[in-house]
């Protein structure tokens, strides 16, 4: 073998499982990957070279890690995704002539192009009808399997080409790019401003299924034009997209919004506002539920509560960060009633209230803002519980013996989500976190993050959830000067959350570069029912709260330390969480979270005296149990129970009245057996502490 490093006609290329192939300089992927295997050369999509995504065509010219992407990769998908949503703009052109484009990328489980459709000749597509002409056209165009073929531009070039074609969008994309970065990539007819990358040709989208259209604002501005998003989603295989359509479907009868109604769990309002659920009594008992089961596992890890107000002052916020920073993510402040209406410069001149706690507020007060929002004197609804449990923290002097000290709260914030992104409890404006916030020393990180991961996973096994992994969010050394702390601080801190997360079984990808300034952090994910991954909450390390409160505590001589503060809220919020969880089980909840546990259903008004007796001693047993005692025949009662997902069903009449028993039905098993209540109300008891205990 020759030596490649001195050799400048070849490249050596490193397989992932470590092993080495020289080629001649400029060889490309394509051909890199035949002399790996035929098979799959023919399966491969996209290359990645030294972890950047590329073209199989593209010429590699010096050694790199190389890897083969594959329909089984989620980047291979993203590439297939990426060039149909191409094909589909190109479909669009021949069949609505004058359109624009905005941006087309792919998402998680498919694609979109935001297209301006007020030139063209004809309306939007916006039927079933429209979508599966497009469709076809997307075929027939596909199955002349021309390449996509990938060219630099300069950006006069570039501006010159849109600017003939009159898309103002594309203009001003390429307006902000830099000279000498830019790319077109054409295939067939169709010309598009891209950093591709894409598949050598059409040919392999053979499958394109269009979903949905949906109203989306250039730049998601909402003072700029509106355009036409367009949902799809394509498959190499009929195969692929039937079984996609199927999870589509399923998915459908799944949606939370839907169960929500039919459950009687939650209501939104517009009178309310949107985005701000509204718990209905069956949601409550259910949340609650899930809140206290929460709190119990908490409490016992030595978690302690605390209660907070909903809103807070400027100056809180200006020296946790949070304001006027984050503002286009808040609700506007709620200024001083008597400085309401008072110009920026008249706040200018009126002195800072006197407030016990001033000097406390002040002190870090390194936010630096515009002149105006500096003065301002008022209140933000809370976006964030951290700032409040700081000030808790900051109560007393606190000795190195109290480390760690934890406190929880399921605290509710508020956050100005754009009203085009809300939709039912998976993005809202007001919501509960399963929020807390860990001052410890950072010897106690690693114990910390274990016990979080430890509780995760624990409540997720409760829930049936049986698929997560997690994200570890890495600082990137080459950009050191970005993160606060120290590279010393840093290094230790991502060893101990690695090694947490090792020790714990827990499946961690790291992510290099993903962390924010002011620490790593774990992020959890689970797959549901139907395959589909949902991010959850997350275990977040902080260098910088600390330091901007000035926090402290005294170590064993008299000496002051900087205590370490963990935020963590492994659920995300309650409302998220319930959202995700209605759709895993389908609104089937597990016998211990079940709004209604049991539903009694007296075959007649004779035994609705037994029928209570039985509630009673259910209730006794801590279940919840309802009675039925409407006029209905027990045939509807029982359909009735099982729409309404009640997990057990206790049929009673004369028989079960003489002999003090309950004919018993499980949700969507039909009857079980007829047994002494005594015995059935235990045995229900016992599984739901089985099912809570994990
Ligand atoms: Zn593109
Ligand atoms: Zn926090």
């Amino acid at each position: 073998m020759p030596d490649t490093a001195t050799d400048p006609q070849t490249v050596t290329l490193t397989l992932p499982d470590g092993s080495e192939r020289t080629h001649p300089k400029g060889t490309t992927g394509l051909d890199a990957t035949r002399d790996i295997g035929a098979g799959l050369a023919r399966d491969a999509l996209a290359v990645k070279v030294d972890g950047e995504v590329r073209d199989l065509q593209r010429p590699i010219e010096k050694d790199a890690d190389f890897a083969v992407l594959t329909w089984e990769d989620a980047e291979g998908k993203m590439v297939f995704w990426h060039s149909s949503a191409h094909l589909m703009a190109e479909a669009l052109e021949d069949l609505y002539g004058d359109v624009r484009f905005g941006v087309g990328p792919p998402i998680e489980d498919g694609f979109y192009y935001d297209v301006d459709f007020s030139e063209s000749s004809r309306d939007a597509p916006s039927d079933d009808d429209d979508l599966a002409e497009i469709e076809d056209k997307m075929q027939e165009l596909a199955a002349r399997d021309v390449p996509y073929e990938r060219r630099p531009v300069s950006k006069d070039e570039a501006m010159k080409y849109f600017r003939e074609k009159g898309d103002p969008y594309k203009q001003e994309l390429i307006e902000e790019l830099d000279d000498g970065a830019i790319t077109f990539y054409r295939q067939g007819g169709f010309t598009d401003l891209c950093r591709g990358p894409h598949l050598p040709s059409t040919g392999p989208i053979t499958y394109p299924k269009l979903l949905s259209t949906a109203g989306a604002y250039w730049r998601g501005d909402e003072d700029r034009a509106q355009l036409t998003r367009i949902y799809g989603v394509s498959f190499p295989k009929k195969k692929l997209l039937d079984e996609h359509l199927e999870m589509l479907e399923e998915a459908r009868k799944r949606d939370h919004r839907k169960i929500g109604r039919e459950l009687e769990l939650f209501t939104f309002s517009e009178t309310v506002g949107a985005g701000l659920p509204m718990w209905l009594p069956k949601g409550t008992i259910l949340r609650e539920t899930l809140e206290d089961f929460l709190q119990q596992e908490q409490i016992e890890r030595g978690y302690e509560p605390v209660v907070t107000p909903h809103i807070g002052r400027l100056d809180l916020y200006r020296t946790s960060g949070h304001y006027p920073y984050y503002q286009n993510s808040q609700f506007p402040p709620i200024l001083e009633k008597n400085r309401t209406g008072r110009t920026a410069a008249d706040a200018a001149n009126t002195p800072p209230e006197a407030d016990g706690h001033a000097s406390d507020e002040d002190a870090g007060n390194a936010g630096g803002s515009d002149a105006g929002e500096d003065d301002e004197q008022g209140y933000l609804l809370k976006p964030m519980n951290c700032p409040h449990h700081v000030m808790i923290y900051k109560n007393k002097l606190h000795s190195y013996r109290d480390l760690p000290v934890r406190l929880a709260e399921f605290g509710t914030v508020y956050r100005h989500e754009q009203s085009g992104e809300l939709g039912g409890l998976t993005r809202v404006r007001g919501f509960t976190q399963d929020d807390a916030h860990v001052f410890c020393t950072p010897a106690q990180v690693k114990a910390e993050f274990k016990d979080v991961i430890d509780l995760t996973l624990k409540v997720l096994d409760a829930l049936d959830f049986d698929a997560f992994q997690a994200q570890l969010s890495l600082r990137d050394p080459a950009n050191a000067e970005k993160y606060v702390g120290g590279a010393e601080k840093w290094n230790a801190a991502e060893d101990a959350i690695r090694e947490a997360a090792a020790e714990m079984g827990l499946v961690a990808q790291e992510e290099v570069g993903e962390a924010a300034f002011y620490g790593p952090k774990l992020d959890f994910m689970v797959q549901d029912a139907l395959g589909r991954e949902w991010q959850l909450g997350t275990v977040q390390l902080d260098y910088n709260l600390p330091e901007r409160f000035e926090l402290e505590y005294v170590g064993s001589g008299d000496d002051r330390h900087r205590p370490v503060m963990i935020h963590r809220a492994p659920f995300g919020s309650l409302e998220r969480f319930i959202g995700v969880l209605i759709e895993h089980c389908g609104g089937d909840f597990p016998l211990w979270l079940a709004p209604e546990q049991v539903r009694v259903l007296p075959v007649g008004g004779d035994f609705h005296g037994y029928a209570r007796d039985v509630q009673a001693a259910l209730r006794d047993h801590d279940l919840r149990a309802k009675v039925d005692d409407s006029d209905a025949t027990v045939g509807y009662k029982i359909r009735e129970a099982e729409t309404q997902k009640v997990p057990l069903m206790l049929v009673v009449g004369e028989r079960e009245q003489e002999a003090g028993t309950v004919a018993v039905r499980r949700h969507g098993e039909g009857q079980q057996d007829t047994v002494p209540l005594a015995d059935f109300a235990e045995r229900v008891a016992d599984e739901v502490e089985e099912q809570m205990s994990g």
